[in-house]
């Protein structure tokens, strides 16, 4: 399951990763598509002028001389310093920036060198010459053409790269968007979505504003994080779903196992004693003790075995009732310490008889209690009768009813102490439940259904009681009752009070 679960996780993870990634693509890309777009009609257009631009030149130069034309302004702003060759002479059209000797310098050796050896260079496409003056980076763009006469020349022009970017690319960009020209060198873009501009501007790129891409990225982590929320819930869901069900599967074979338990241990129960009293009933009958006092111990024992008989059969009916929701009890004022007085009286001759030491210790003056009498009697036999079976060669029971303050409320407590096999702690949690019995094989020994303290559970609960114990191995156990005082008589209090399972009381102790 651990490693079903390990998968599952592992998989969502991995699943919203893919979508952050995907997401990331969907919002970015159109971003990518329109930079790269006005990248290439900025190519378009800067090819476009540049042709123009330089064959306009060619058309109004006579010679090379220096003289022989004035900037008449048609070719594009970003053209600057333009110069002709004729092959023997370099002629200055316009050279506001650097002058014949500015062009002289960067021509040495580039330009000049290429220029004498590639007189003809193919007329319709210009050709980028790249040169670094005093610190600036020159851009010449050169391209064969024919003066006003018919002769061949070179138009040389610089570009002024600042007003290309102003007029060509920057009107391009819209304004205030979330695309802006950054002037970077390629290797040093760390922004992925960034389109490099054609090459006479190769330093610049069209890219996303920052502000964007983190605007996008938190949108990114968002949804990721909703993504990978929702994962986990549906894993925890999952995982809590299967315990859930392996428990109740766990607690559905333990109930079976218990009701399987409970028909043959009180189908044992019954056949015991009916046996015993039909063994001793004939023999009796038969005439044969002439003892009279093994004939009282016949009786006695007739009358011991019929009376658990009932009690078992009491039991096994209080039980069907609760569970059939139809117990009721009539609570009115009792006195407490009578009925425990009177249940532990009728057990007396059975304690003396199994050879226990026991006692009865009773407080004075203690509070009145609300209780159905003929209930917490029988919550006690079930208690005494539990103490007289789980006890070995330590025989002994002691009740004491005292009176005790719990959660706040007065009332009065009844503990039934034994010294007895005492209870294993992992078995404590379970000990109120119908049909438990505890593993241990001294308990197995002794014939019962697991109903008596759930019954005794039921009555304490009925009566807003609380029930708990103290068990050490081999030492013994006390059960305690505790009854909450009447708080005050009414003339309507004495009623019967149907079976309402009662809220769970965490009535026990270690
Ligand atoms: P039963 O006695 O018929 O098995 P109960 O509901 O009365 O059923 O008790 C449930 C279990 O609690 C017993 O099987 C036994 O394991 C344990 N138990 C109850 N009372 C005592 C006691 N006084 N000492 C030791 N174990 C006890």
């Amino acid at each position: 399951m651990v490693v079903l679960a390990l998968g599952l996780a592992v998989a969502g993870i991995v699943q919203a990763l893919q979508q952050a990634r995907s997401l990331a693509f969907r919002l970015m890309a159109p971003m990518e598509v329109r930079a790269r777009s006005i990248a290439d009609a900025a190519l378009i257009q800067f090819e476009r002028e540049l042709m123009s631009g330089l064959q306009d030149v060619a058309g109004f130069v006579r010679t090379g001389s220096k003289e022989g034309w004035e900037p008449h302004g048609r070719f594009p702003v970003w053209m600057d310093g333009l110069f002709t060759w004729d092959g023997k002479t370099l002629g200055v059209v316009a050279s506001p920036l650097y002058g014949v000797k500015g062009l002289k310098e960067f021509a040495e050796p580039s330009l000049k060198t290429r220029l004498e050896h590639t007189p003809s260079l193919p007329d319709s496409r210009p050709e980028l010459i790249y040169g670094n003056v005093e610190g600036t980076t020159v851009v010449l763009a050169c391209a064969s053409a024919k003066d006003v006469v018919g002769r061949p020349i070179l138009v040389v022009a610089n570009l002024d790269l600042d007003r290309l970017k102003t007029h060509l690319v920057e009107e391009l960009l819209p304004t205030g968007g979330d695309l802006e020209l950054v002037n970077i060198r390629p290797d040093e873009r760390d922004n992925p979505w960034s389109q490099q501009l054609f090459s006479a501007m190769r330093f610049w790129a069209i890219q996303p504003t920052e502000a964007f891409i983190r605007q996008q990225k938190q949108a990114v982590i968002g949804q990721t994080l909703v993504h990978l929320a929702l994962t986990v819930l549906a894993l925890a869901t999952l995982l809590i779903a299967m315990w859930v069900l392996v428990r109740v599967l766990r607690r559905e074979m333990a109930l079976a196992e218990l009701k399987a338990n409970f028909v043959a241990d009180v189908s044992h129960e019954l056949k015991t004693p009916l046996a015993l009293i039909r063994l001793f009933g004939e023999t009796l009958q038969a005439g044969r003790i002439s003892s009279e006092s093994k004939r009282q111990e016949y009786y006695e024992i007739i009358i011991r075995e019929s009376t658990r008989l009932a009690g078992l059969i009491d039991n096994i009916l209080d039980f069907a009732r609760i569970e059939a929701g139809r117990k009721e009890y009539v609570l009115e004022e009792t006195d407490v310490v009578d009925v425990v007085r009177e249940t532990y009286e009728a057990y007396q001759a059975q304690l003396d008889h199994a050879g226990f030491e026991h006692q009865l210790s009773v407080a004075e003056s203690l509070p009145s209690v609300r209780a159905d009498r003929g209930a917490i009697a029988q919550a006690l036999i079930n208690l005494i009768n539990n103490a007289i079976k789980y006890s070995r060669e330590e025989r002994y029971l002691h009740i004491d009813v005292s009176e005790d303050t719990r959660r706040g409320k007065r009332g009065v407590l009844i503990s039934v102490h034994d010294r007895g096999i005492g209870i294993r702690p992992e078995d404590r949690a379970h000990l109120f439940d119908g049909f438990f019995r505890a593993s241990d094989p001294r308990v197995r020994e002794e014939g019962g259904a697991g109903m008596g303290l759930s019954l005794v559970k039921h009555i304490v609960d009925t009566h807003n009681g609380l029930l708990d114990v103290e068990s050490r191995l081999v030492k013994g156990s006390t059960f305690r009752v505790f009854l909450p005082a009447m708080e005050q008589r009414t003339p309507s209090s004495d009623q019967a009070v149907p079976t309402k399972p009662q809220p769970e009381e965490p009535g026990q102790k270690a």
